[in-house]
């Protein structure tokens, strides 16, 4: 043994104590594999529990009270403006994800998964050294190992006209965002993406004017344009302005606020901002794990490749969750880490779910799963699509929340289900039964069959269907000779 530096040996190595990484590390220990989950943070959850998921969610919330409270005149009760104290506001957020994070802490010690704080860099296929400042280095010697080092937010550094700029503390990234030292007058969102709308909501029901640059021709890129709309119509309301088809050209720090110049048709040429938010996006954590002393290859973005396992190029290695591909989403990581602690411990797994659900937890909420219009479109795929809108769901009138719709895509031949995607109010709540219904392959039927309790939100799933079944009917009595599918 070194000076300074330990020898342990494990049989499973767990690089990243995120969603998945933990998630690996819990289920591999209760299958009996002696393993250790290396973190450099103090404590385990990752992003998604320090700087992302939780503590957004816990500020979601307190957004949606303000706003609820807000527009609760339309039904006759009024109330004054918010008093709104930011230390109280953080302190709850931190006791949420405190309390998560203890919670893993102690799963993981009536597991027994051995925790190391530190930062893991491969020395070959079979040894990680694990540094700490102030402690002796740890040699590890594992027989597996999953990377699960999550992802970090893309920069726009070389936007800004002085480098020093770049740590202006009047710039955000999603982690300074929800960090909430304070509520600027005005803030420009740079990215109409998840991120970027989350935080934007936040910020706009605390009192800042939001502006939303977005460099495509719409907010949220990718998601079908007919849920993002009610979303957007909202947005419009609630943020200062939102400007599409615009990218940000320069960022300077001019002592009072940022100075940004936009290039876009609708925008200004330049404006100042109090404080400027940077969500354009995420990129692989894969850069200094020391990969290039084993055979682990990744692609062009950094993401490691990996196969319907999990396994990297290196037999011995996985790699899981955003280090591994899109969507970096963390149920994504977390159905991955089971499925990889039990290849590991020699049970059949795959990770080869059909669906993945996502949500855009804004107001209101955005959730999709399975297939999508516009990849319907792009495959020039033939399916059904049937929609039902909220405004005709008792439910939804009782929340006064009638903005919303369910959309089903559907095999014209068989009725199976392909997608199902839902705007409106706790849509994200909603589309747990989507992602059970593309596992489970059911048909249109099959939904219609199920009892919805009633007055739920989740009638609209069935009624989505029925929609769909109705014109089938017709079109097979000869009432409706064209299906009116998508193409
Ligand atoms: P994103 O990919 O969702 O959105 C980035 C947006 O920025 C896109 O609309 C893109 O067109 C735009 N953009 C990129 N460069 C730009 C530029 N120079 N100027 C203006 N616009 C620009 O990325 P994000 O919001 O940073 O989130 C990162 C990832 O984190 C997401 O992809 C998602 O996987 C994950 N996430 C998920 C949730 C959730 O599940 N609710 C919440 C937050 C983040």
């Amino acid at each position: 043994m070194v000076v300074g530096e330990i020898t342990q040996e494990t049989e499973l190595a767990v690089i990243g104590g995120g969603p998945g990484g933990y998630t690996a590390a819990l289920r591999a220990a209760q299958l009996g594999i002696k393993t250790t989950l290396i973190d450099a943070r103090p404590l385990p959850g990752g992003v998604c529990l320090h700087e992302g998921c939780i503590p957004s969610k816990a500020l979601l919330h307190a957004a949606e009270v303000v706003n609820t409270a807000k527009s609760a005149g339309k039904y006759g009760l009024y109330f004054g403006a918010p008093k709104i104290e930011l230390t109280e506001l953080r302190k709850w957020k931190e006791e949420v994800t405190n309390k998560l994070a203890m919670g893993i802490v102690s799963l993981c010690k009536s597991s027994r998964v051995e925790t190391i704080i530190g930062t893991a860099v491969f020395q070959d296929s079979k040894t990680l050294r694990i540094e700490h400042p102030g402690e002796a280095s740890v040699s590890l010697k594992f027989k597996h190992a999953i990377v699960a080092s999550g992802s970090r937010p893309l920069t726009l550094n070389k936007l800004f006209k002085k480098p020093e700029d770049m740590k202006s503390e009047r710039i955000l990234d999603s982690a300074s965002a929800l960090a909430l030292d304070a509520v600027p007058s005005s803030l420009l969102v740079v990215g109409g993406g998840y991120i970027g709308l989350e935080m934007g909501t936040v910020y706009a029901a605390l009192g800042s004017d939001v502006t939303v640059v977005e460099m495509t021709d719409g907010l949220l890129p990718g998601v079908d344009r007919d849920l993002v709309k009610p979303l957007a119509n909202h947005l419009a309301t609630t943020f200062k302005a939102i400007y599409l088809n615009t990218t940000v050209v320069s960022l300077e720090d001019i002592g009072d606020g940022i100075v940004c110049v936009f290039e876009g048709k609708d925008a200004p040429s330049q404006a100042k901002f109090e404080r400027v938010l940077i969500a354009v996006g995420r990129r692989p954590n894969g850069d200094a794990l020391g990969l290039e002393n084993t055979q682990v290859a990744q692609d062009e973005y950094g993401f490691i490749k990996i196969d319907q396992s999990c396994r990297t190029t290196d037999r011995r290695i996985f790699a899981i969750g955003d280090v591994s591909g899109q969507p970096m989403l963390a149920h994504r990581a977390m159905r991955q880490g089971h499925v990889v602690a039990e290849i590991i411990a020699g049970r059949k797994s795959s990770f080869d779910n059909r669906a993945i659900p996502a949500i855009v937890f804004t107001e209101p909420e955005v959730a999709w799963c399975g297939l999508t219009e516009g990849e319907a479109k792009e495959k020039g795929m033939t399916v059904g699509v049937a929609k039902f809108p909220w405004s005709a769901s008792g439910r939804a009138l009782t929340l006064a929340e009638a903005v919303g719709q369910t959309k089903i895509l559907y095999d014209l031949e068989t009725t199976r289900v392909l997608g199902l995607a839902l705007v409106g109010a706790r849509a994200g709540e909603l589309i747990a039964e989507a992602a059970l219904a593309m596992e489970a392959g059911v048909v249109l039927e099959d939904l219609v069959a199920t009892i919805h309790p009633h007055p739920t939100l989740s009638e609209t799933i069935p009624e989505a269907a029925m929609v769909a079944i109705n014109r089938l009917e017709r079109q097979r009595q000869g009432q409706s000779p064209k299906e009116p599918s998508l193409r």
